[in-house]
């Protein structure tokens, strides 16, 4: 991590004002984008098994619904806190603006490592916490999904809370759902597709042959294993792969379906029978001999003190903010390309709006036209942000905010403000 005074929100802002310049934006343009709409903290009781009580934090912030309702995942994590969740749903509401869905941008979280819970605690303050929210949640207003360490149980059980507070079930107020209540097929591995389907696009603009690249993923998790999985079925060689517990390396590939199974188990790679790979820790995941790294876990991973040393051509950021606003500035004058995770990572909300669509609808898609529909969003939205990397000469990062933020400017100036 880098130095302690790392804010992620101010990153984002730094982030907007530097796009606004290029497109030469008067800041009454863009000011709204540089302030969440709405953040609400609570503090959740949850009696424990042992009887006890103990009382959590937690955080619902709405960044901006001026595309349309706020959207974005529930992160249980020990270090959340209310910089890194503003970030994060600011982060959402350049991503659906980007990719051109009619969402905003919200983001929730637990301050909770969910591994010390048990079960039942961990449904009771996942119940407890969606009745918090839930005066501002709702498929008109905000829709949650999952985000690290949460899952299609834990949105079932938002799901089924929220109905029980509505008194009708109400499948719309959260995606990432099992498909049983109304999930969208596809959408556990969209995160993950959709970074496939960046890394492919922008490889071929780059001239590089899928089946000659080596690939690095940081953080085996939902959207880091997918798209190790996904990439490998296409032919790239994935060399090295890491989790919370450190890291494996092989200059000779890994087993990449071997590994899955072996995390779809929810043990940890420490504990995988690594062969001859190599253990390696995250930081030297990062630095690896790789053509194509995807950083797919936290915020803050590549930094001014290590982008020198990354050695990857091609970065597709799976995870959000995984690269300082410094270390961005670094790896753009080293000539690395970096697919920005408001795009690269946006699958995961693409396929969250069909499930949202299905659900309204109650008429739900076949895998196929889920898949054919996330893949001519996502290579729209790498076209017009590589078109708009050229007509201003700046990164592909610096690009995406220039679209979202043309779009959000629009639209702002088209509903004035009230009163
Ligand atoms: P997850 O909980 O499924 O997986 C996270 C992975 O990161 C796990 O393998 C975990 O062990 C690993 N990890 C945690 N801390 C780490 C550390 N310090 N160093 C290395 N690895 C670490 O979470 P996820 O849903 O895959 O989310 C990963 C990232 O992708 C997050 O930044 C998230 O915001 C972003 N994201 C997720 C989605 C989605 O649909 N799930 C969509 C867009 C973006």
């Amino acid at each position: 991590m880098e130095q302690a005074t790392y804010n992620p929100f101010d990153e984002v802002v730094a982030t907007i004002k530097k796009a606004a310049a290029v497109l030469s934006l008067p800041e009454d343009d863009f000011a709204t984008t540089m302030y969440p709409e709405r953040e609400l903290k609570v503090s959740i009781p949850i009696k424990m098994d042992d009887g006890s009580v103990r009382v959590f934090e937690g955080y619902r912030v709405q960044h901006s619904s001026v595309r349309g309702p706020c959207k974005g995942g529930i992160r249980y994590h020990q270090d959340v806190n209310i910089d890194e969740v503003k970030a994060l749903a600011a982060w959402m509401t350049f991503k659906t603006a980007v990719v051109g869905i009619p969402y905003g941008g919200g983001k929730g979280g637990i301050k909770i490592d969910p591994s010390t819970l048990s079960p039942g605690e961990l449904e009771r303050l996942t119940r407890r916490f969606t009745a918090m929210i839930a005066p501002i949640i709702g498929p008109e207003k905000d829709i949650p999904a999952p985000d690290v360490n949460t899952n299609g149980t834990i949105m079932g059980w938002m799901m089924d809370t929220y109905s029980a507070l509505r008194g009708y079930s109400v499948p719309g107020v959260v995606t990432g759902k099992p498909i049983e209540l109304g999930g969208s097929l596809g959408r556990t591995e969209a995160t993950g597709r959709g970074v496939m389907i960046t890394a492919l696009d922008i490889l071929g603009r780059m001239g590089i042959p899928v089946d000659t690249v080596t690939v690095a993923v940081q953080g085996m998790g939902n959207v880091g294993g997918f798209a190790a999985k996904l990439l490998a079925e296409k032919g790239a060689k994935i060399v090295a792969v890491s989790d919370v517990s450190g890291g494996l390396y092989d200059p000779d590939g890994l087993d990449i379906p071997a590994i899955l199974e072996h995390t779809k188990k929810r043990q940890l790679l420490a504990a995988y029978d690594a062969g001859t790979a190599k253990r390696i820790s995250n930081n030297e995941l990062l630095e690896v001999k790789a053509d194509l790294l995807i950083p797919a876990a936290l915020e803050n991973q590549i930094t001014k003190d290590n982008a020198a040393r990354i050695k990857a051509k091609l970065i597709v950021e799976g995870a959000n903010g995984p690269t300082t606003f410094e270390a961005d500035k670094i790896l753009d004058e080293m000539g690395i390309v970096v697919a920005p995770d408001i795009l690269a990572n946006a699958g995961g909300v693409v396929v969250s709006y069909f499930e949202w669509v299905q659900n309204l609808q109650s008429y739900y898609w076949s895998e196929n036209e889920v898949n054919e529909r996330l893949f001519r969003i996502m290579t729209n939205a790498i076209a017009d942000v590589y078109s708009l990397s050229q007509e201003f000469g700046v990164s592909l990062r610096t690009a995406a905010y220039c679209s979202a933020l043309k779009k959000l400017a629009n639209v702002q100036k088209l509903r004035g403000f009230f009163p």
